[in-house]
């Protein structure tokens, strides 16, 4: 289970069932979480929000389609006042620079296939319907 944080570690927890019951997770997701939190943490003062990863066994996690196999994250945009709360990528909260970063050192990782965004100005990601609050993370095995 990937440990909760405040925001303390360079993310902030988040998501129902609460207290990380949907955020177990491959070993490679704790990995990537932790490596990029900790490089984000050196350039942002604000932390990311990471939500829905897995509800233990694997079992099937409504409303998501996938999110069966711990290899898959919810991610929050970036905020421009930082506060551990959702944003619409349309909201002028928003932080499109912060964000296109965040999603940048993910990527650099090697270890992403693919990220589902709404928001097309930001490179290499692809639209899926209801993915204007977060970004959806695939990882390879
Ligand atoms: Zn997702």
């Amino acid at each position: 289970m990937l440990p909760q944080s405040l925001g303390e570690a360079g993310y902030y927890t988040y998501g129902t069932p609460v207290r990380g019951q949907g955020q177990y997770a491959h070993p490679k997701i704790l990995s990537l979480i932790f490596q990029v939190a900790h490089r984000w943490a050196s350039m942002d003062s604000r932390s990311f929000g990471v939500g829905n990863i897995s509800l233990p066994g694997g079992v099937a996690f409504p409303p998501h389609k996938t999110h069966q196999s711990g290899l898959e994250v919810d991610i929050r945009p970036l905020r421009r006042d930082g506060k551990p709360l959702p944003v619409d990528w349309r909201d002028r909260q928003y932080d499109r620079a912060a964000t296109g970063k965040l999603i940048e050192l993910f990527l650099a990782s090697g270890v992403v296939k693919g990220v589902l965004f709404n928001d097309l100005v930001i490179p290499r990601v692809k639209p899926r319907i209801s993915h204007d609050n977060h970004f959806h993370l695939d990882v390879t095995l």
